[in-house]
Parts: C-alpha cells; sequence; structure tokens
C-alpha cells in the first residue's frame, strides 16, 4: 500500500475517535425509579458513587482507540474532564506526528524525485539534447 495514503487512512482514525470522544462525552442523570439503587466508582478518584446519594453523573464513551473496558464512568465533571482532556491530548499528539511523518514523506519524495530527474538527464543524452534546443528557441 502506498505509505502516504496509510497514513492518510491513520489520521482518518484519529479524527474519527476525536469525534467519538467528544461527542459521547456526556453528563447524566440518575433514574430514580428503580428499586434497587447501583452504583460505581469513579474512574478517576475512585469514589463510590450511588444512584440513591447522587443525582448525576459524568460519562465519556470507550472509543476505538482505547477499546479495553465498558466507558468511563465519574464522580464530578473535574474528574471526568481530567480524564477527557488526556484522551484528546493523546489523540492530538497522535495527529501531529502523522502530519509531520506525511511532511517528511513529502520532502523525501521531492528529494528524490528530483534525483531521478537529474539521473535520468544525464544518463539519456539524446533525450536531454533535445529538450534543450527546444528551450533555447522558447
Ligand atoms: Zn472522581
Amino acid at each position: 500500500m502506498d505509505l502516504d495514503f496509510s497514513l492518510m487512512l491513520e489520521l482518518a482514525e484519529v479524527d474519527l475517535t476525536l469525534k467519538e470522544l467528544e461527542e459521547g462525552y456526556r453528563k447524566k442523570y440518575f433514574r430514580k425509579d428503580r428499586t434497587k439503587p447501583w452504583s460505581f466508582m469513579c474512574y478517576h478518584c475512585e469514589k463510590k458513587v450511588a444512584s440513591d446519594e447522587a443525582d448525576v453523573f459524568w460519562s465519556i464513551p470507550v472509543t476505538s482507540y482505547d477499546s479495553n473496558g465498558m466507558g468511563r464512568r465519574f464522580c464530578s465533571k473535574g474528574c471526568s474532564d481530567r480524564y477527557f482532556n488526556e484522551q484528546r491530548n493523546e489523540l492530538l499528539q497522535r495527529r501531529k506526528r502523522i502530519m509531520e511523518d506525511r511532511r517528511l514523506l513529502r520532502e523525501f519524495y521531492e528529494v528524490a524525485e528530483r534525483e531521478f530527474k537529474e539521473a535520468r538527464y544525464t544518463t539519456q543524452e539524446p533525450y536531454s539534447k533535445v529538450s534543450t534546443i527546444v528551450e533555447s528557441i522558447a
């Protein structure tokens, strides 16, 4: 597969994951009509959050990038923001690295193309003579 094409695919995946992360980040309300309360442990500070004590919690989805587990739940916006920013920064770093790789690849191709043209110019005498003549007429 073309290297730049695979970098583009990787970039599309990162962008999709960023979107999943941003669009899935939610404040949620506990259902109060359950007979049995349920609880979870905050993914960040490990505080126990129970539906009969709290009204809301924050939830961040599992993205394709971080696919082990079942989405993360948090006791407060402070805790969820920290996790969200960590994930987001990681993705933005990855995005930056891909862009940098693509830039290097482009440079590499440009140098290779120039060298290829120069090599062709020196090895194909008749062709280069013709093009020199054409240039001098123009
Ligand atoms: Zn917490």
